[in-house]
């Protein structure tokens, strides 16, 4: 038998219809090398585990196992974190809330008290930790209804030395009695039954679904602000549901209901101030 090589391995990947970027990324991961060393090596061989290993990822690849799962890791606003199937895969699109709740961090007065910032169902921890690195002078607090997901979370603010503080429990009861000067968050928003989900099956559908067309954790998260907030409440939401949000932000007394759209220019976050 033919000793397996580099060319021969990514190859292999390609008749399993894999994209190329992600062969090399799980080829690099198996041999702990760079993708650039990949590249330039393409007849170096390979031990027979490995390249079982990897072809075995290639496969659960292909079945669309996030390439995230696979590593075990997901760069997000510049922040390397890792990623369990406890937790949603951090999107790149949820950058552009991570990017508003900065901007507005950072337009806190300078002389006054450390401004408190809640990320309401934080994952892996993605929108606390790029807020808290970005702003070191914010209090930040992270809840998720999830145990499991905490512990992801908890376990990617040790290893960035980042300073925010956990809760567990339902949206706003995770941090009763608190009060803030900042909120975010990116709820599930995905419609039961949306033919999506199909392709998102390995990511704990407790992270995606939610009911009354997606927007039942929005509602629940815009009508518990006023209790908890005086300031900005940022979220992220689907293409198709930024009416629905702008109306229960006027509905729960927001102020400067704001759009922000994507890349692609669809309507992805909407804010607005509790004053
Ligand atoms: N913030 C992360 C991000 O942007 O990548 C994760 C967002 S994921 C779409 C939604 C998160 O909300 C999940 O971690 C899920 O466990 C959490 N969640 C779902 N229901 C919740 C609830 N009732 N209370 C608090 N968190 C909840
Ligand atoms: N943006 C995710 C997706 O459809 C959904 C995340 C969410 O429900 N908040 O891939």
């Amino acid at each position: 038998m033919t000793a397996p090589t580099v060319d021969r391995a990514l190859a292999g990947a390609q008749r399993l219809r894999l994209d190329r970027l992600d062969a090399t990324r799980l080829l690099a991961h198996h041999l702990q090398c760079r993708r650039e060393w990949l590249l330039a090596h393409g007849d170096a061989t390979l031990t027979p585990e490995i390249t079982a290993r990897y072809l075995d990822d290639c496969r659960r690849r292909a079945d669309d196992v996030p390439l995230a799962y696979l590593i075990g890791q997901r760069e997000f606003m510049g922040l390397e974190l890792q990623v369990t199937p406890a937790v949603l895969v951090p999107r790149p699109e949820t950058e552009l809330l991570a990017q508003w709740a900065i901007e507005q961090i950072r337009a806190w007065p300078s002389g006054a008290r450390a401004p408190r910032v809640v990320d309401l169902g934080t994952g892996s921890g993605a929108l606390a930790l790029a807020i808290a690195s970005a702003c070191p002078r914010a209090e930040v607090v992270a809840t998720d209804v999830s145990r499991n997901a905490l512990a992801v979370a908890q376990g990617n603010a040790r290893r960035l030395q980042l300073p925010v503080r956990f809760a567990h429990g339902h949206w706003w009861h995770a941090v009763r009695g608190e009060r803030f000067d900042l909120a975010v968050a990116n709820p599930p928003y995905v419609a039961p039954g949306d033919p999506h989900l199909a392709a998102l099956r390995h990511e704990p559908a407790e992270a995606l679904v939610a009911d009354d067309a997606g927007l039942a954790a929005l509602h629940q998260v815009i009508d518990g602000a006023r209790a908890h907030l005086s300031g900005w409440l940022l979220l992220e939401h689907g293409w198709d549901q930024a009416e629905a949000v702008r109306d229960r932000l006027v509905g729960a007394g927001c102020a400067d209901v704001a759009l922000r759209r994507d890349l692609q220019g669809h309507a992805r976050c909407t804010g607005g101030r509790i004053e």
